[in-house]
């Protein structure tokens, strides 16, 4: 059975990795250590869910935009910094080009809420914020600086101050989160309990399918796709003649 993936010219093959065997993944850049898709003309190896990565998202983290899947990097260094955890990527990202947001593929599908042996509380996914410049905050797991505008988890609890980098709380990915071909049944629940501790940050209801309101929101969403793919074609025409 041959798949074909947009990200890479040969078909590809399902493949069970074998014990000891070093296969890459393209799309997250981790080793993969089960079924993955294969070509090996050129040693190109996905996760079977990196492969199967929707095309889109609508990611919480960036809700005016939806963000699109990306095979590699359009900027001119190669490279892109991720804005969830801060490090530089080389393969998927998941992008709005109006905004530059680049997201790793895997912290587009960090869970939006862990436990970890370190805290007695849920953690939940906090998205950073570009102008916050309080104290400097530190991970209570590796003690190291949280940078204010990456993203961290941390307790809702007022009395706890307990916070930690993604990398540090978890390396948990949930592939199926934020399916992009039906917006409004994907969307996770960001904790109704946590909003009601926190009443300031209330969140409007997403608008249901048979809303023309949410009609008009799909209409918009497709053409800030439109725009953003006619965006990241012409970067990429430009990129074949540097
Ligand atoms: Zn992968
Ligand atoms: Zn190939
Ligand atoms: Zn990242
Ligand atoms: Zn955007
Ligand atoms: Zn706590
Ligand atoms: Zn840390």
């Amino acid at each position: 059975m041959e798949y074909k993936h947009f990200s890479h010219q040969h078909n590809l093959n399902i493949y069970k990795v074998q014990e000891g065997q070093q296969c890459r993944c393209h799309g997250c850049q981790s080793l993969c250590d089960d079924t993955i898709y294969a070509c090996w003309t050129c040693n190109f190896f996905l996760h079977d869910h990196c492969g199967n990565a929707t095309r889109y998202v609508k990611h919480p983290a960036h809700p005016l935009h939806p963000l699109i899947l990306i095979p590699s990097p359009t900027y001119c260094s190669g490279s892109f910094v991720c804005n969830a955890c801060g490090g530089v990527g080389n393969g998927f990202s998941y992008c709005c080009a109006l905004c530059e947001i680049d997201l790793h593929i895997n912290c587009t599908f960090l869970p939006p809420k862990i436990c970890h042996k370190a805290h007695q509380h849920e953690l939940v996914v906090s998205f950073g914020s570009q102008d916050q410049k309080g104290a400097p905050e530190f991970c209570k797991i590796c003690t190291k600086e949280v940078n204010s505008k990456n993203w961290s988890y941390r307790c809702l609890e007022p009395e706890c101050d307990f916070r930690v980098h993604t990398y540090c709380g978890t390396s948990e990915v949930k592939p199926g989160l934020y399916q992009g071909d039906d917006p409004d049944s994907e969307i996770p629940e960001t904790s109704k309990d946590s909003c009601q501790t926190n009443g300031d940050q209330s969140q409007p209801a997403p608008p249901t399918p048979s809303d023309p309101a949410a009609e008009l929101l799909d209409l918009q969403l497709r053409m800030q796709m439109a725009q953003q793919l006619s965006q990241m074609m012409a970067s990429f025409n430009l990129s074949q003649f540097v």
